[in-house]
């Protein structure tokens, strides 16, 4: 057995090169297709290629670009990333050259967006609107029909001429491929609806235009939904019969997809469980020869070698996984998965800027997506740097500035590192929020930082220790509202009750319903043992494994709340605004399904051994009357204040100050924001 044949010491599967169509992959890690808005605009060509050079850098077996659209009523947005002509093929040229030159290779993605477009422009299979988009749609007409199909054999065809090593037709998420298919939104009477074979004819004649007009081992990955998850979705005969015929019309392996956009299952956050929906693909293996793709909260080489392991699937997809560390595959491959960044499935930086238009990044990575602006290279004169306070943003900022070259000394009061962060992983369905603490831990070590834990640094110690510059990491604390009563014994703050500090009564009520007073919530609801196991967690989204329920939806059974919990707020209106946009509906679902009472317009008059009074406001702000909420205890989630007292006394002695994270500014302060300040702090360093 030659060197490059020998399994891999550490992932064996998962090193194992795998075969699609004509050629071969070095591993089973593909990249999934993320949308990143730069696939947009031309002047972010040099961009997206150096997002994706850095990504087959990292040594991923394939990378799937983001969706392109094959035809301008198929855009996802007006001007959005196309492949319809020679001008476009020049351009793809910069990416497909980019990841080659790194040994990589690379897929296009074509997606036609259906009524999921956000353009006036837009077409689609049925009359259905989209629940989640503006802009109504015209219904396809034959010709219109035929003249996408077209585009889709054409778009092919320019990707093989741009270079691309394999190309991928979007059939899932609720995009117009999808749309076809289901009965949700396919109320045709002609021959492209109605029957199981009709609905299915579109993708059909699709993969026949593409096969026509593509070398026979040029690559056809077809992305197929395995679970649609919205009424009237497809059966699993439908599915296996759908896999069957893209097998014998020459696809070449299936990438499968989970979930529409519009779906009322959440299926990528991270209170999803790992794998979740594995068992879906799974099922093809007795349906088709050609290598299937999981995908779907996979994050780990650990899993997805176990899942591998399993002999049904032959690659993983990870879309967001590659976001937050491009070296992923390379760190799983040379023995260093402690070393990887992993992705939390927050979706701060990803998925909800890509709702709201804005470019993609990695709460974990501010790098992602600015490759070219944000760069961390080596010092040329290395300084000794004092950060302080090892929340995420001290974190970030002493790793990232070691890593240039620096000597850092981190100093944190508490017993541990992680800050606020270490109180968000308690919170159940965030235990994912462990793995950062993980991958932080494990940095500080390689990258030498002198961690002081237990060391609450006062000014003058930093002044007496002749740093060059001090980075001020020192955080929040949460804020305390002069409410009359606010200390009776039974009012504590958010960190108390979720750190065990204190135990909690059965009636509580919640003081503030921003993002940590949902997560309180869910907290005091949810019982003592926080992950759910799968099958309570498909009850409770009402998921099922019955393969003739149609988009395997059935009617969620919550499990019943531990505690009778209140969420009040002094603003009139629904509660949780401002919420994630892709996040924010699962925890309102999730407390709704909790029967927690959510009242706002509150103001708060007294807290005493009865309970919490409070006086009811309208939406003009008119008193409409009183209420006393009789209850054991109320938990404080008001936000908090900036911990900021060794700004000045370092500014006046002179030292080179620099202030970040919740420090800088307590108010919309998140993770995201606070690594982001610490990467580009230690960016800034000489
Ligand atoms: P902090 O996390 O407050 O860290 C500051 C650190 O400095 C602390 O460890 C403190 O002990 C230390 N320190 C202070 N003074 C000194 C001193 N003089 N000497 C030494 N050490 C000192 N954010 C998200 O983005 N997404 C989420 O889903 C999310 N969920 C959350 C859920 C909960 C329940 C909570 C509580 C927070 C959540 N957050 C979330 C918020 C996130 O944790 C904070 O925004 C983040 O931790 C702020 O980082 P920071 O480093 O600025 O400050
Ligand atoms: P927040 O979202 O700003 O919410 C603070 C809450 O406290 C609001 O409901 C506010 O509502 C109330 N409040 C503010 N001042 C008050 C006062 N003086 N008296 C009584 N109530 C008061 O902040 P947070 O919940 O503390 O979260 C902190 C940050 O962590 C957020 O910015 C968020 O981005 C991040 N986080 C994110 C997530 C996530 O899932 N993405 C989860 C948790 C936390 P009223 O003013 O209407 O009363
Ligand atoms: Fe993963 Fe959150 Fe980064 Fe998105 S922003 S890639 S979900 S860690």
């Amino acid at each position: 057995m030659t060197a490059q044949t020998a399994p891999n010491a550490h992932f064996p599967r998962l090193f194992e090169p795998l075969r699609i169509g004509g050629i071969t992959l070095d591993n089973r890690v593909v990249m999934g297709s993320m949308h990143t808005g730069l696939e947009d605009r031309l002047w972010d060509t040099p961009k997206l290629a150096a997002y994706y050079a850095e990504r087959a850098r990292g040594g991923v077996g394939l990378i799937i670009t983001g969706g392109f659209a094959p035809s301008r009523t198929g855009q996802l947005l007006p001007f959005a990333g196309k492949m319809t002509n020679r001008a476009d093929v020049l351009r793809h040229r910069e990416f497909t050259k980019a990841v080659h030159a790194e040994g990589g290779k690379i897929a296009l993605q074509i997606i036609h967006a259906g009524r999921y477009g956000y353009t006036p422009f837009k077409v689609a299979a049925g009359s259905e609107p989209s629940p989640i988009h503006p802009f109504k749609h015209l219904k396809m007409t034959e010709q219109i029909i035929w003249h996408v199909i077209r585009s889709f054999g054409t778009a092919a065809q320019l990707a093989h001429r741009a270079g691309y090593d394999a190309i991928e037709l979007m059939g899932g998420e609720g995009y117009l491929i999808n749309q076809f298919l289901c009965p949700h939104t396919n109320d045709r009477t002609d021959k492209w609806g109605g029957s199981t074979e009709n609905r299915q004819r579109f993708l059909v004649e699709i993969i026949k235009d593409v096969r026509r007009k593509v070398p026979r081992e040029f690559p056809v990955i077809l992305r197929q939904s395995v679970a649609d998850f919205v009424k009237n979705g497809q059966t699993f005969d439908e599915i296996a019969l759908l896999a069957k015929r893209a097998e014998e019309h020459g696809v070449d392996a299936i990438n499968t997809d989970i979930g529409w956009h519009e779906a009322q299952v959440p299926t990528i956050v991270t209170s999803v469980p790992r794998g979740a929906f594995v068992k879906f693909t799974e099922r093809l293996r007795d349906v088709v020869d050609i290598p299937l793709i999981a995908s779907n909260r996979i994050n780990t080489p650990d899993f997805a070698e176990e899942i591998l392991e399993r002999g049904k699937v032959d690659a993983v997809s990870m879309a967001r996984p590659l976001l937050a560390d491009p070296e992923f595959v390379d760190k799983a491959r040379t023995g260093r998965a402690d070393e990887i960044n992993t992705c939390i499935g927050c979706n701060q930086a990803c998925l909800d800027h890509a709702f709201v238009g804005q470019k993609v990044s990695c709460l974990l990575n501010p790098r992602a997506g600015r490759e070219t602006v944000l760069t961390l290279g080596a010092t040329r004169t290395a300084k000794r740097v004092a950060v302080v306070g090892a929340g995420p943003a001290g974190l970030s900022a002493a790793v990232s500035a070691a890593q240039r070259g620096h000597r850092v000394d981190l100093y944190e009061a508490g017993p541990a590192i992680g800050g606020q962060f270490s109180i968000a992983a308690r919170i159940p369905g965030k235990e994912e929020f462990n793995e950062t603490i993980r991958y932080f831990t494990r940095q500080l070590e390689i990258n030498h930082v002198a961690v002081h834990l237990d060391t609450r640094v006062g000014a003058q110690e930093l002044i007496d220790g002749g740093y060059d510059q001090v980075i001020v990491a020192t955080g929040v604390v949460p804020r305390v509202p002069a409410i009359d009563g606010i200390d009776h014994p039974m009012v504590m703050s958010y960190a108390d009750a979720v750190l065990g500090h204190r135990e909690v009564g059965k009636r509580v009520a919640v003081i503030g319903a921003g993002g940590i007073g949902f997560d309180v919530t869910e907290f005091l609801t949810t019982d003592e043992s926080p992950t759910l196991n799968l099958k309570e967690w498909e009850q409770e989204w009402g998921v099922t494994d019955d393969l003739d329920t149609p988009g395997f939806l059935t009617e969620p059974r919550p499990m019943p709340a531990v505690r009778e919990v209140y969420m009040v707020q002094r603003k009139p209106g629904k509660q949780g605004k401002s919420l994630g946009k892709t996040t924010g509906w699962v925890h309102r679902a999730a407390v709704k399904m909790k029967g927690v009472e959510q009242i706002s317009g509150a103001t708060y008059d007294r807290i005493d051994d009865a309970g919490l009074h409070i006086t009811l406001h309208d939406k003009e702000g008119n008193e409409v009357g009183k209420r006393l909420l009789e209850v054991d205890n109320v938990v404080v989630c008001a936000g908090q204040e900036s911990v900021r007292d060794l700004v000045d006394p370092l500014t006046a002695a002179g030292v080179i100050t620099h202030v970040i994270g919740g420090a800088d500014l307590a108010s919309e302060l998140d993770a995201k924001r606070a690594i982001r300040q610490g990467t580009e702090v230690a960016a800034g360093l000489p």
